[in-house]
């Protein structure tokens, strides 16, 4: 069972939870929690400014509370987003920061925050630790279940000259409150439950499966991996049904604090080079890398990869056999929930050398079960690319 309970480790979570249909309505409260005035709502500008922000402000505006709305934050969100986000906020001297919808905009704010609190550009913040100290109040409501932003400590931004995606992160990244309403979810369209929903379960395999693993983490990964797997279906072709909803909503946070106390790997690692390369969905890339990944990793993480072969429906007594259910598994549930390929993202052969080389430059290389260099992505991209 490999139990790691005697690694070190330490475990913070700066992050109150707040879940439940119709936590919404705490907002004003929250707000007077931390002595916010006028908060800054941050989101993009489709389903989530026109269909989820009146859902919201209803609530602010019931009890006299003064808001401004920044929603100019675009899918994998772009450094310029990022800067006009936080110039946004100094103009109109709000005093905290509500981030509205899924890992984009989350992100945005979080990157946005050190600028509104500590000036400077985003390049000054690029990497780990840059922020000085505590960041301006800062509450999450997240309306995919997916990135887990909402309890991380990272912000994922596209630098458009180097079209590379950078990550700043910062122990003040941890939000004050992940606000987590499953209503907000039910408009959620079929494809980007699916993808974001991978995305979780990514988040939640590689953060058991890595060689950062510790065992607060695995408890949250092993337990989000099995409300993913019994709620992802029904979420994608039954999205009023409320009880999956919360599953992928729970399920998905729970992954977000198992991989920002472990770490992700190389399926990610991958993903990210493919959203900078391409600004393909984050979850498409993860949904299509997973089981190669695992395939390519199963003989370094037989008995992790048998523990979630076995929570996701194996029968199998051999942990070599319940470890390859559940790369089976895991590709039987991509293909159900009709997740596109990697021929339709427009991979192209001649990129796989440079996809390569980003991976291996992804600070979550060293994590992966089987050791990985240039030379193993570039093998496993042709993998992929040629099934
Ligand atoms: P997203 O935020 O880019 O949103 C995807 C689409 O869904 C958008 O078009 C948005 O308008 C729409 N949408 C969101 N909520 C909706 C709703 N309830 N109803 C209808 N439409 C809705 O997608 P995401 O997958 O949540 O986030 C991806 C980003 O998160 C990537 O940039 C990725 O790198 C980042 N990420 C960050 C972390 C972290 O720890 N910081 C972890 C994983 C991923």
């Amino acid at each position: 069972m490999n139990p790691n309970v005697t690694k070190p480790f330490s475990f913070e979570l700066p992050t109150k939870i707040e879940f439940g249909k119709g936590s919404i309505k705490k907002l004003p409260q929250l707000l007077k929690e931390f002595n916010v005035k006028k908060p800054l709502f941050i989101t993009g500008s489709g389903s989530t400014r026109k269909v989820l922000l009146p859902k919201v402000t209803v609530y602010l505006e019931e009890a006299g509370i003064e808001y401004a709305v920044f929603d100019k934050i675009e899918a994998n969100p772009k450094d310029y987003n990022i800067e006009a986000a936080a110039k946004f906020a100094i103009e109109n001297k709000t005093d905290g920061i509500i981030a509205l919808g899924g890992g984009s905009p989350i992100d945005a704010a979080k990157a946005a925050s050190a600028i509104i609190t500590y000036g400077g550009s985003l390049k000054d913040y690029y990497g780990r630790w840059k922020v000085k100290g505590p960041v301006q109040p800062f509450i999450v409501i997240p309306t995919t279940a997916g990135s887990g932003s909402e309890v991380t400590f990272s912000s994922v931004i596209t630098d458009t000259n180097e079209q590379f995606k950078k990550t700043v992160k910062s122990q003040y990244f941890g939000p004050k409150v992940a606000l987590l309403d499953p209503d907000l979810l039910v408009s959620l369209p079929a494809s980007i439950t699916a993808a974001t929903g991978i995305d979780a379960l990514t988040h939640a395999i590689e953060a058991y499966s890595c060689t950062e693993s510790e065992p607060v983490s695995d408890a949250c990964a092993l337990y989000a991996i099995e409300l993913i797997s019994e709620s992802i279906r029904e979420a994608v072709f039954n999205p009023t049904n409320m009880d999956a909803r919360s599953g992928m909503l729970m399920g998905s946070t729970l992954a977000g604090i198992a991989f920002s106390h472990s770490d992700v790997a190389s399926v990610h690692c991958m993903a990210e080079a493919m959203g900078s390369l391409y600004d393909a969905a984050h979850g498409v890339c993860n949904a299509i890398l997973l089981p190669y990944v695992m395939e390519y990793s199963l003989d370094y993480a037989v008995e992790r990869y048998a523990r979630i072969g076995r929570i996701m429906g194996s029968t199998a007594a051999d942990d070599r056999q319940a470890a390859k259910d559940a790369v089976e598994i895991v590709k039987q549930m991509v293909k159900d929930i009709k997740l596109p390929t990697l021929s339709d993202i427009g991979i192209k052969k001649e990129d796989i050398d440079k996809l390569a080389h980003m991976s291996e430059e992804n600070g979550s290389t060293p994590s992966n079960p089987r050791p990985m260099t240039k030379k193993e992505y570039v093998e496993l991209f042709n993998i992929a690319i040629n099934d």
